[in-house]
């Protein structure tokens, strides 16, 4: 699988910061000018390179060759995405960036060695200690620059090899965020794992407090302000994200589980029921993000993931499989047929569970009928 390892850049030396802010201007000049050519001949494909590159590489001199032409694929995917969406207004690329292909850097001592106006330029950042595995083993695909807040990271693109997926011996549920943000229970009906809203709840309060507190003083740059609340509350549930996917993830290698998602179409928005407090919060937290944290951390550990349809998950009673149209998402599911009181999360996590299983199988059942179908002994 391709992994992206967001690395940022040691400000150590004043001048390779500025020669790379350089480049990263004069990439961004470059791929405007090839939008312009794009635009003017109304072409989207390599064909751009015929028409325009020797004229470029004459006004871009200092920029290595190789990434005068990533800034034509670049422009090329700008535009062919614009000229759908956007036909009448030419595009404009923004973003303060550079790539380089794989063969024209060199990752050694923590930093990466680039071409930067004629010359080698060794330029370190930090590495996290989790990222070594892959530096060493990896192979590399393309590697970026880009300016984020102010400061400058690497993108390193990487290629893994996966590991084996498992035969699963149990199915894991997984709920995401009615009342809590994940509850995980098995096809048994066992629960296994529970995160309350209880952290994002405490965290929130502080956040509105402070805001609370802002607003009172005036501050003059406060919409300013407010976009970093937005920064912070991203980056905090992010890391809830990262904590939360990794003890599932965890979990169900332990168990040789197959962990059982249900299919979202966007953010989930079940639940509108609650309290306006609880809703504002859930709503903006970031399941997608959850999701996707889920589904990487199960490939690169081997533990098999499965979607399925959400339709009736939470209305379905775990006991005796009575489907309550009318159940509106409670904190208890009440089964108005045998009488059971459950938390609604978990009956909830135990029927995603338990129709993962059977979707599992299914597909395995068809898939090994169609190996013996196309396998000669059957001729
Ligand atoms: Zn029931």
């Amino acid at each position: 699988m391709k992994l992206t390892l967001k690395m940022k850049v040691r400000e150590k030396t004043k001048w390779k910061i500025q020669a790379l802010r350089r480049a990263m201007e004069t990439f961004r000049d470059a791929v405007n000018d090839w939008i312009d050519v794009a635009w003017k001949h109304k072409i989207a494909d390599r064909t751009l390179h015929e028409i325009a590159y020797k004229e470029l590489r004459q006004k871009y001199r200092n920029l290595y060759s190789n990434s005068l032409q990533d800034a034509m694929n670049w422009a090329i995917q700008i535009v062919k995405t614009e000229l759908k969406l956007n036909p009448n207004k030419k595009p404009e690329f923004k973003t303060l960036m550079i790539s380089f292909k794989n063969v024209d850097f060199k990752f050694e001592n923590n930093g990466f060695v680039i071409p930067l106006n004629g010359k080698r330029v060794y330029v370190p950042v930090y590495v996290p200690k989790k990222y070594y595995k892959w530096l060493v083993n990896g192979k590399f695909g393309r590697l970026y620059f880009k300016e984020e807040d102010g400061e400058i990271y690497a993108y390193l693109t990487v290629k893994v090899e996966d590991k084996p997926v498992y035969e699963p011996k149990s199915w894991f549920g997984v709920d995401l965020g009615v009342h809590n943000l994940a509850v995980v229970a098995d096809e048994r009906g066992r629960k296994i794992l529970r995160f309350d809203g209880e952290i994002v709840n405490r965290y929130k309060e502080l956040l509105e407090k402070e805001r609370a507190r802002r607003q009172k003083r005036q501050m003059k740059e406060f919409n300013n302000k407010e976009h970093k609340y937005g920064c912070k509350h991203r980056s905090f549930s992010r890391y809830v994200n990262h904590v939360v996917s990794k003890e599932i993830v965890r979990k169900a290698k332990e168990y040789k589980a197959c962990i059982v998602l249900e299919k979202l179409r966007g953010v989930k928005r079940r639940g509108a029921r609650k309290p306006k407090r609880v809703r504002k919060l859930l709503h903006r937290w970031s399941y997608h993000d959850l999701i996707q944290k889920i589904k990487y951390k199960a490939k690169l550990e081997g533990v098999p993931v499965i979607e399925i349809s959400p339709r009736n998950t939470s209305k379905t009673c775990s006991n005796c499989g009575f489907v309550y149209k009318r159940f509106k998402d409670q904190r208890l599911f009440h089964c108005p047929k045998c009488g059971i009181i459950i938390d609604r999360d978990l009956n909830a996590s135990i029927n995603i569970a338990r129709k993962g299983r059977e979707e599992y199988k299914k597909r395995a059942f068809l898939s090994a009928l169609k190996s013996e179908a196309s396998s000669p002994q059957w001729l």
